[in-house]
């Protein structure tokens, strides 16, 4: 039997009235129904599904378009209620289409019925930040209260930004603590031009620098990523928070005041601070902050006179890295009018990982990126 089927084209409307409409509509559903019984096979239900809905040039596209956009102002109300009639009768049709093709290959018969829609619907949760986002967005909530902005960068640099530029020239013992993991095949580079996955978020002081001339007061929130197996407290991908300010007069006064006014601000008022010596090849002086024990209260005892294991016992907690800008990171940017004769500026960074573990009282940093929810919502 030759079977001709005369594909349905969507007229152009000029009577808009109901009985026209209702007639154009009646059409359309009948050229779907009758579309809808030359489907045999899951070819012909995708190429009769396209027919129909596809969004591109689909019928039920072209009757949006030339029966309800192409509507006098007057009669869209109309328009719309029929074109919302067709398309409910289309998905039906195509729906039973494929539900006749199901029950054809396999015998099972589904009907609308089967579906119970008195039953309770699944519940989704609703999602939570995770921890270290929380602990990050803490900490920098803190610095743009004191009217730092915030400034990203990327995840794979160069050596020249990871390094050269912050003072580790190459071949400079303190490269060796970085512990970098590189980008392979990089050899045929000239070294301050080979990929690398930043090893610290102080690229991005280099590149703020070089596209904004002083003042500056920034932090720098990011992932980054050091050789390090995982284990209760490495793991090799961290993050860190790095704050720069650069201006005119900036004095050693200006980083302990600052710094003593945001670990008051994340851990309480009665947090004291503490500075002790310390080397960074791109600050000098250069100095570790260390708090009061926010869980021993400095003590170096917990209840019952059981030792405090975040502090060690000592009392005190090490926070964060923190220097004045060293002189020879300026002159990579001298052009940008970071004269170092005329500026100056101090710079620290922290590890916001290891701040969330001593704040929740975590054992081991490996939970927070091993996925389990049962963890993770705690925080939430
Ligand atoms: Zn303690």
């Amino acid at each position: 039997m030759l079977l001709i089927i005369v594909a349905y084209t969507v007229p152009k409307l000029t009577d808009y009235s109901a009985a026209a409409l209702e007639q154009a509509a009646g059409e359309c559903i009948a050229a779907c129904v009758t579309d809808a019984q030359s489907v045999r096979n899951d070819a012909e239900l995708k190429a009769f599904r396209d027919r129909w809905m596809a969004r591109k040039n689909g019928i039920l596209t072209q009757i949006n378009d030339l029966w309800l956009k192409g509507a006098p102002k007057d009669a869209k109300r109309e328009a719309g209620r029929c074109v919302n009639q067709i398309k409910a009768d289309v998905e039906r049709t195509i729906e039973t289409a494929e539900n006749l093709l199901l029950e054809r290959s396999t015998g099972v018969r589904l009907t609308t019925e089967d579906i119970d829609i008195t039953l309770p619907g699944v519940r989704r949760p609703i999602g939570a930040e995770h921890a270290i986002l929380k602990t990050s967005r803490e900490i920098v909530s803190v610095f743009r209260q004191l009217g730092y902005s915030v400034s990203e960068g990327p995840v794979v640099e160069t050596d020249y930004y990871n390094f050269e530029a912050l003072n580790f020239p190459p071949n400079h013992p303190a490269r060796d603590t970085q512990d970098t993991l590189f980008i392979a095949g990089q050899q045929s580079k000239p070294q301050r031009e080979r990929l690398l996955l930043r090893t610290h978020t102080s690229p991005v002081q280099i590149r703020t620098m070089e596209k904004m001339k002083p003042p500056i007061r920034i932090v720098i929130p990011g992932t980054v990523h050091r050789n390090d197996p995982p284990d209760a407290s490495h793991s090799p991908m961290f993050h860190q928070i790095e704050g720069l300010a650069v201006d005119t007069n900036i004095t050693f006064g200006d980083l302990k005041g600052t710094l003593d006014h945001a670990m008051k601000a994340l851990f309480g008022s009665s947090v004291k601070t503490h500075f002790r010596p310390s080397f960074f090849p791109f600050t000098e002086p250069s100095a570790e902050l260390y708090v009061t024990c926010f869980i021993c209260g400095g003590s170096g005892k917990r209840e019952g006179n059981a030792p405090c294991r975040p502090c060690k016992q000592t009392g005190w907690i090490e926070v964060l890295g923190c220097g004045m800008v060293d002189p020879n990171v300026f002159e990579f940017v001298k052009d940008n009018g970071y004269d170092p004769k005329k500026v100056s500026g101090f710079a620290f960074g922290m590890g916001v990982d290891r701040l969330a573990l001593l704040k929740y009282g975590v054992d081991d940093l490996q939970y927070f990126y091993q996925g389990d929810v049962r963890f993770l919502q705690q925080f939430g």
